[in-house]
């Protein structure tokens, strides 16, 4: 089975994402990838992934995502968020990780947790 996993990284957090993309972009290039607009667009642009691109965070992006989410369509979020910096889409952002939650779907909100994450799925890939 394909992994499905979306991305998502605010803009503090997007050179991490692009980095992290990078080094796993062989097991990336073999996944189902859906990311928030600016995210999604520099993914494409600079690793070279093929990504359906949602919506910008803050116009609905991680809604949209979510709205996958809870139809059952993504198996892992790596969604790498600035805890420094407020976001005008916090309740956005509040109700897809909670999403994650109720539907008991991975969900890693830090870079040691995406390598976890990552790794496990690029392990259960090879398989
Ligand atoms: P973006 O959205 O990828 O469009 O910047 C991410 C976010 O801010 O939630």
């Amino acid at each position: 089975m394909i992994p499905r996993i979306a991305l998502i990284a605010h803009d503090k957090k997007k050179d991490d994402m692009v980095a992290l993309a990078r080094e796993y972009k062989d097991f990336l290039l073999g996944c189902k990838l859906c990311a928030t607009g600016t995210t999604g667009g520099r993914l494409i642009d600079e690793v070279g992934l093929t990504v359906e691109r949602k919506l910008s965070g803050p116009m609905g992006g991680d809604l949209q995502i979510g709205s996958l989410l809870v139809e059952g369509e993504i198996d892992a979020v790596i969604f790498l968020r600035d805890p420094m910096t407020p976001q005008p889409h916090e309740p956005d952002i509040n109700a897809l990780v909670r999403s994650c939650d109720v539907h008991n779907v991975a969900c890693a909100t830090n870079l040691s947790t995406a390598h976890l994450v990552l790794s496990q799925l690029q392990a259960g890939a090879a398989n």
